[in-house]
């Protein structure tokens, strides 16, 4: 896959709000937040996207879910929160590094957009 925006915020290239790092997941702030938490949960190892995601990546993508838990009780999300992954181009993909948006801090709406 080609490279994003977000290698570039893995590697502290570019600036971004960091909210949690460990050595296979990187969470941060959205630029362009949709609810008043907005974070995106990535792997530091780029996949494009679920689709993309093998057998190999179980862990690893259990891994990402259980960082969103972590980082919304950081976040204090005690009524609950959205998790989303948008995939190609019919999701709403637009950055084409896997990333979980973890929405809260507002009741959310069913179905989305
Ligand atoms: P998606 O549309 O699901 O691919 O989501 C990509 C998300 O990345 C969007 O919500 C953007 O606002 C967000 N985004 C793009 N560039 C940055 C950046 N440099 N820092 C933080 N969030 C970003």
């Amino acid at each position: 896959m080609s490279e994003t925006i977000f290698s570039k915020i893995i590697r502290k290239e570019i600036p971004a709000d960091i909210v949690y790092e460990d050595d296979l997941a990187l969470a941060f702030r959205d630029v362009q937040p949709q609810a008043p938490v907005h974070i995106l949960v990535i792997p530091k190892q780029p996949i494009e996207s679920i689709d993309r995601a093998t057998d190999a990546d179980a862990a690893l993508l259990g891994h990402l879910l259980l960082v969103v838990k972590r980082v919304a009780a950081q976040e204090g999300l005690v009524k609950g929160y959205r998790v989303a992954i948008n995939t190609g181009e019919d999701g709403g993909q637009t950055v084409f590094h896997l990333h979980l948006h973890l929405l809260g801090q507002r009741a959310m709406t069913w179905p989305p957009g």
